[in-house]
C-alpha cells in the first residue's frame, strides 16, 4: 500500500517549510506522491518540483484559492495540474493578490489602534522567514498571527484568530476574492482540474445544503471533492465519499499541513488516516486525458 498528499503548504504561502523542504519531509515519510497546493500562488511550484524530479517522487502542481462564501463559512478551491505559466492564472494570482495588499494594513492599523505594537515592515518580515522571494508572496492571517503569539498577545495561533483575526475578531477585515465561477474558470483555463476542499469548512446547515452547494459547483465544472482532510471526521469523510459517487467526482485527500504554524498536523496524515496512492493516479488519469484532448482540439 503507498500513500500520497495532495494538500500542503510552504514558505511560497502561510507554511513554515520551503517548497523543496515539504518535498523532503514527503519522501522521509515514505509517500510515493506530492501536491503543493499554496494559498493564491504557484510561487513554490518549480522548487518543489525540482526537488521532487531529484528524489523521484511523483510530483503535481497545485493552488488553493479562497472563493466567495457566506459567512461562517469557507470555500475553498484547489486546482491540480495547473500549468504555472498560464497567463489567466497569473493575471488571477496579481487580483488575489492586491486583495491582500489592501487587507494587511487595515488588519495592522486596527490591532494598533487596540494596542497592540505591531507594523507591516514586521508582518513582511515574518512573511520573509524561510523564502527570499517575498514580492509575489501571499502574506496572510497566520503570519501576523505568529507575531501576536511570539509578543505575547496571545498563548496560541488559534486564541489570535478568535480573538483578532477570524470573522468577528476585534481586527478582522476580509479581502478580495474571486467568485467560485471565476476560480473553477482560472483553473481550467490554466489545464488544471477543480477540487473542492475541505467540504466540512463550509459549514452546511444539514446534508441536503450541502450537496445543494457541491451540485452548483459541479455545474460550474467541479471535477473533484476533497474527501480526506485533518477537519474530516469519520462521518464526513463518509458523507463526500457519497458525494463523490454520486456526481462523478474524483475523491482527493490531504493533510493541509503547514509546518509549525499548524503544529498539531502532520504531513501525509489526515485525523489518524493516511491518502491512498489511488486518489493521485486518478488525479493524473483525469489530467492526461484533458491534455489529449486540448490537443485533438
Ligand atoms: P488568509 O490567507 O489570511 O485568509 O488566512 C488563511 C489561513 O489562515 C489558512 O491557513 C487557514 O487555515 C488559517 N486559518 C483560518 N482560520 C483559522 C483559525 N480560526 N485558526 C487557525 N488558523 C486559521
Ligand atoms: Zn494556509
Ligand atoms: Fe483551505
Ligand atoms: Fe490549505
Amino acid at each position: 500500500m503507498s500513500f500520497v498528499d495532495l494538500h500542503c503548504h510552504s514558505t511560497a504561502s502561510d507554511g513554515t517549510l520551503p517548497p523543496a523542504q515539504v518535498v523532503r519531509l514527503a519522501g522521509e515519510s515514505g509517500l510515493s506522491a506530492l501536491a503543493l497546493t499554496d494559498h493564491d500562488t504557484v510561487g513554490g511550484i518549480s522548487e518543489a518540483q525540482a526537488q521532487a524530479r531529484r528524489i523521484g517522487l511523483d510530483f503535481l502542481a497545485g493552488i488553493e484559492i479562497s472563493a466567495e462564501y457566506p459567512q461562517p463559512g469557507t470555500l475553498h478551491i484547489l486546482g491540480y495540474g495547473i500549468d504555472p505559466l498560464s497567463p489567466q492564472l497569473n493575471e488571477m494570482m496579481r487580483t488575489l493578490l492586491e486583495g491582500r495588499d489592501n487587507r494587511n494594513p487595515r488588519i495592522v492599523e486596527k490591532l494598533r489602534s487596540l494596542g497592540v505594537a505591531i507594523t507591516m515592515a514586521e508582518v513582511e518580515q515574518e512573511a520573509r522567514a524561510g523564502s527570499d522571494e517575498l514580492k509575489h508572496k501571499p502574506i496572510g492571517r497566520p503570519h501576523i498571527a505568529a507575531i501576536l503569539l511570539r509578543k505575547g498577545y496571545v498563548t496560541s495561533i488559534k486564541q489570535a484568530f478568535d480573538k483578532y483575526l477570524a470573522p468577528g475578531g476585534l481586527a478582522y477585515f476580509d479581502k478580495e476574492r474571486l467568485t467560485p465561477r471565476q476560480a473553477i474558470e482560472r483553473i481550467g483555463q490554466a489545464g488544471g482540474v477543480a477540487v473542492l476542499a475541505h467540504p466540512v469548512q463550509l459549514r452546511a446547515e444539514n446534508d441536503a445544503q450541502l450537496e445543494r452547494t457541491v451540485k452548483d459547483l459541479v455545474d460550474l465544472g467541479l471535477e473533484g471533492i476533497e474527501v480526506i482532510h485533518s477537519d474530516h471526521d469519520e462521518a464526513m469523510v463518509e458523507k463526500c465519499s457519497h458525494l463523490a459517487d454520486r456526481f462523478g467526482l474524483l475523491k482527493t485527500g490531504g493533510s493541509d499541513f503547514h509546518g509549525s504554524n499548524k503544529k498539531d498536523i502532520q504531513l501525509g496524515r489526515a485525523a489518524g488516516r493516511r491518502i491512498p496512492r489511488d486518489f493521485f493516479d486518478a488525479l493524473r488519469l483525469r489530467l492526461n486525458q484533458t491534455r489529449e484532448r486540448a490537443i485533438a482540439r
